[in-house]
């Protein structure tokens, strides 16, 4: 086959089953791509000009335009522009025309919050994108999915999600699970060999291609990319599995059910004010104009825009501490998080693993102090190679750490002659330890290539690999290794679990067998450095057949008859900010649980360091398979550490906490995580350790992985769902005062308070200026000192419902007493003195309910700039609504005097005063309580 210009490859795609025919050369010749060193930067970048980015088309993305139209397309809008369209009718254009201003006014408003909305969604989405491995320019370069092209060569990892269409080039064990794609849920095991045959092979029988969007579940492998974007079979059916329009919110739910019961109640108070009107003998536009202004005031029509706003933007913030948002709801989730289940290594310890003790089966080496001064690598001393010559086992048990592992050790391009390790931290801490020694692994590779391997997994807890011995006098003197073997396998892993697999122990140089004394022994030693908080593994070795070499084995045949050398321990000490964070999570009434497949020994002493051990009790892995659902339901309320745990058995423990009443967030990085964190309420994945398959699975991504981070996003979001339950106090009870204006007014003699043009002022510009501002407020002190909110209550609970009736009733009661003293006194400004009082006292309830318990007096008001803003903006607006002449005709308004903005103003300043009053006795209250409490237990 020739070899396809770029320039015209886009409409020569050969077809998928195509790629399955054509040997790994031909395809990669075809493609124009080298299998060893890739392609070029160039001819990525001239690709990609062809191809485009290797993205999907979103669906869900609004364009402005669209943005726009929607300000126009809610059922409030409407009400407005029929009532626009029917006083023009009625011959009030004026009306008319003031109407369409201020619902135009109203969608600019809409526009801009909608528009910051979504900018901060997009670049969250932005930051959401796989990064994967490619060889570009010969060299292996971590880029973005999205810059993939058709030629790139990609490495793959279980854990990884496929970023694009590709013929396998290499597959070690590499299994990949389709189901997405061809609904097939056993991973399959992909090959490199070519599928002969005409006869058309279904998407999961293309056992030599990987597909855009499954994951690797196990080994690992190399694609060559042969499809990017819109052409993969990804791409052809993403119609159907896009993720079409907006996700709705639970709260954003809720929330439009109070809005539908408003809504009713809107059409209710409509009837019922019409009726009344005409009663009265009023005038029907009027009251019809009234009516409908009325029900635009009944109904909170800025909530669902509030939400999502300060539900992005929240997230915008919880990305400056270091937490990816990836679904919105989980904003709001958080704030109700009552156990945070979370991983140890990485999340609660900082992950820089050091090998601190070798042990050879008894003889304990502490490298620590010999080590803590090299670091990074420079080239052994004398000293090391000497330990090493005098204890062939020492090396066998560096050599078999460093072979038997994945990371690599690397020039460190700052410093000449400094090496630096590049993979999991274990893994590295391994390679380094073994440098230390002037066992540096590009020789080791050399010597033993590896031709066989069963990697890690979290099930097993251990790793093995099969090299042939190329270089025999690499191995170093020492009779208990036969010089005329040729393979060789190493095995690491947890040592309870690598001493099921042992028959024999290295001592002293000789093979013997591994008797009951012997493994109680290697077991009191493993619990012995565990104690201390070191993470422990074990290494093993066996000498294999040569007829082993050519098969490809499972890890069973692999992991057999071992010949146990000794153990590594790493010191890897707790991260110096989660002691705090434990603490700040205790008095939030959020209980911290340490899930880990680390030993349990190890897992109590980092917990008793965190404080997070409570009554002391740990459950292991295996205990938890003897435990029944209900005993388990008991269990979770009491334990906090969890040890050598599966990643299956999180679900269960999620699933029990969650019986229980707990909203939980919980943390994985492996692929087996990802069902427990779809099933968490907030799946929290490792951004830097977390595979691609756990992000997906996610909710959150940790960009640092650590256990702080998610304290903070409790905190973010505790303080967003404040600042919603502030939004509504806000909105509700000043329409509830609007309402009672208008209600009452006439009842007691005087003619409507506000005209209907100012009730729509009031409603649309007022409380959308302000609203801004609200939305926005800092968290408040006490955000970390209180229980989270269970997530059954509704949104009014904790008193908030009440708040709004009486502050409603309240801010209603003083403006019908200025409108009736200013009416009865015949002044002629009456109804623009009730307008401003509404402004004003809106103005100071918002004001007053930035806490809900520490006064204003004692807040810094420029803490939050944009309430400060929306202020001053309101203040200038209604100036210039009460003292610009032409404006007078429009909102019917008068100029005032001094003394009459004096007495708005103190009629204003009536809620704030109260509110504060209010703050002040419950302030007093709690400070009795406490001194009550207090001298009990003094007494006591
Ligand atoms: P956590 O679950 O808190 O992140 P962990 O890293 O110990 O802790 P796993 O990754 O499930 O959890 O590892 C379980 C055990 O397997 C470890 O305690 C260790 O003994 C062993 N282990 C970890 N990484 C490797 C590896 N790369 N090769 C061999 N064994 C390993």
């Amino acid at each position: 086959m020739s070899p396809i210009e770029p320039r015209n490859l886009s409409n020569k795609f050969l077809s998928v089953q195509q790629w399955t025919q054509l040997t790994i050369a031909n395809a990669a010749a075809t493609l124009q791509s080298n299998l060893k060193n890739g392609i070029s930067s160039n001819q990525a970048s001239e690709r990609q000009k062809h191809y485009g980015l290797n993205t999907l088309q979103e669906k869900g993305n609004k364009s402005p335009l669209r943005v726009i139209l929607d300000q126009f397309a809610n059922t409030l809008v409407i009400v407005l522009i029929i009532a626009a369209v029917i006083s023009a009718v009625a011959g009030s254009l004026k009306d008319a025309i003031a109407i369409v201003a201020i619902v135009t006014l109203n969608a600019v408003l809409g526009f801009i919050q909608e528009i910051r909305a979504e900018r901060a969604i997009a670049a969250l989405r932005q930051l959401a994108i796989p990064k994967t491995r490619v060889r570009r320019d010969g060299i292996v370069v971590e880029i973005s999915s999205s810059e993939l092209v058709p030629g790139d060569i990609v490495l793959l990892e279980a854990g990884n999600l496929v970023p694009a269409d590709g013929r396998i080039i290499e597959s070690a064990s590499m299994r990949i699970a389709e189901a997405m794609l061809t609904g097939e849920s056993e991973p399959i095991e992909k090959q490199t060999e070519t599928i002969p045959g005409k006869n058309a092979l279904a998407l999961g029988d293309q056992v030599n291609m990987a597909f855009m969007g499954t994951s690797v579940t196990f080994g690992r492998g190399q694609i060559l990319v042969t499809a990017t974007g819109m052409n993969t079979e990804l791409g052809k059916v993403a119609n159907l599995i896009q993720n079409v329009g907006q996700v709705i919110t639970p709260l954003q739910h809720r929330l439009n059910r109070l809005g539908r019961i408003l809504a009713i109640a809107a059409f209710c108070v409509v009837a019922v004010i019409f009726i009344f009107g005409l009663l009265f003998g009023h005038d029907w536009k009027l009251m019809f104009m009234t009516a409908v202004s009325m029900a635009v005031a009944v109904i909170p029509e800025g909530l669902p825009a509030v939400v999502t706003i300060a539900l992005a933007l929240g997230a915008q913030r919880m990305l400056h501490r270091n937490a990816l948002i990836r679904r919105l709801p989980a904003v709001e989730t958080l704030g109700s998080v009552s156990v945070i289940c979370s991983d140890k290594t990485g999340t609660l310890t900082e992950n820089r693993m050091k090998v601190s003790v070798l042990d050879l089966a008894g003889h304990r080496i502490d490298i620590s102090e010999e080590l803590k001064h090299r670091q990074p690598i420079t080239i052994a001393n004398k000293k090391t190679s000497t330990l090493i010559n005098d204890e062939p086992s020492l090396a066998l048990l560096l050599m078999s750490g460093s072979l038997c592992n994945d990371a690599t050790l690397q020039i460190d391009r700052g410093r000449p002659g400094h090496y630096r390790a590049v993979g999991d931290p274990t893994e590295g801490a391994l390679v380094i330890a073994a440098a230390h020694f002037n066992l540096l692994r590009d020789q080791l590779d050399l010597d033993f290539p590896r031709i066989n391997e069963a990697p890690f997994d979290s099930e097993r807890k251990r790793m093995s690999t099969m090299h042939s011995i190329v270089n025999p006098s690499a191995w170093f003197s020492t009779n208990t290794l036969n010089h005329n073997s040729k393979f060789v396998v190493f095995t690491k892993g947890a040592v309870d679990s690598l001493l099921t697999v042992c028959s024999h122990v290295l001592y002293e140089n000789q093979v013997v067998h591994l008797d009951d004394a012997w493994r109680n022994k290697i077991t009191a030693t493993n619990n012995e450095l565990a104690r201390d908080g070191i993470r422990v593994l074990g290494i093993a070795y066996r000498l294999a057949a040569n007829e082993e070499s050519d098969k490809k084995l499972t890890a069973t045949q692999l992991e057999r008859n071992l010949i146990f050398i000794g153990l590594v321990g790493m010191l890897d000490p707790p991260r110096s900010e989660v002691k705090q964070a434990v603490a700040t999570c205790q008095s939030a009434g959020i209980r911290p649980v340490m899930i880990t497949g680390d030993h349990p020994v190890t897992a109590r002493r980092i917990a008793a360091d965190l404080n997070i051990l409570g009554t002391g009790q740990v459950i292991t892995g295996p205990e938890l398979l003897g435990i029944s659902p209900a005993q388990l339901d008991k269990l979770v309320n009491q334990v906090s550490v969890y040890a050598r745990v599966a990643p299956e058995q999180k679900l269960r423990i999620v699933e029990a906490l969650q019986r229980q009443g707990h909203v939980v967030a919980m943390t994985g990085d492996g692929v087996n995580d990802a069902p427990a964190l779809r099933r968490a309420d907030i799946g929290v994945a490792m951004g830097i350790t977390g595979t691609d398959v756990a992000k997906e699975a996610a909710a959150m991504v940790l960009v640092d992985d650590n256990f702080a981070t998610i304290v903070a996003a409790v905190e973010e979001g505790r303080s967003i769902n404040d600042n919603i339950r502030r939004f509504l106090k806000f909105s509700l009870a000043g329409n509830l005062a609007k309402l009672l204006l208008v209600f009452v007014g006439p009842l007691l003699g005087m003619p409507l308070p506000l005209t209907p043009f100012q009730i729509l002022w009031l409603n649309l510009v007022t409380d959308g200026v302000l609203g801004l501002g609200i939305g926005v407020e800092p968290s408040e002190p006490d955000v970390m000192q209180r229980k989270p909110q269970k997530s059954s209550e509704g949104i009014l609970a904790h008193g908030l419902g009440i708040q709004i009736i009486w502050q409603g009733l309240l801010m209603g009661i003083v403006s019908i007493a200025v409108g009736w003293w200013a009416f009865s006194t015949k002044q002629p400004q009456w109804q623009t003195l009730v307008l401003t009082t509404v402004v004003l006292l809106q103005i100071f309830q918002a004001h007053a309910s930035r806490s809900s318990q520490q006064s204003v007096f004692k807040q810094n008001p420029f803490s939050n700039k944009p309430l400060l803003g929306a202020t001053l903006l309101l203040i200038i607006l209604q100036a210039a609504v009460i003292y610009i002449s032409p404006l007078h005709n429009i909102f019917a308004t008068l100029s005032m005097s001094a003394k009459q903005v004096g007495i708005s103003f103190l009629a204003g300043l009536v809620v704030l005063i109260v509110v504060e009053i209010f703050k002040s006795l419950i302030n007093y209250r709690k400070i009795k309580k406490k001194s009550n409490n207090f001298l009990n237990a003094a007494i006591e």
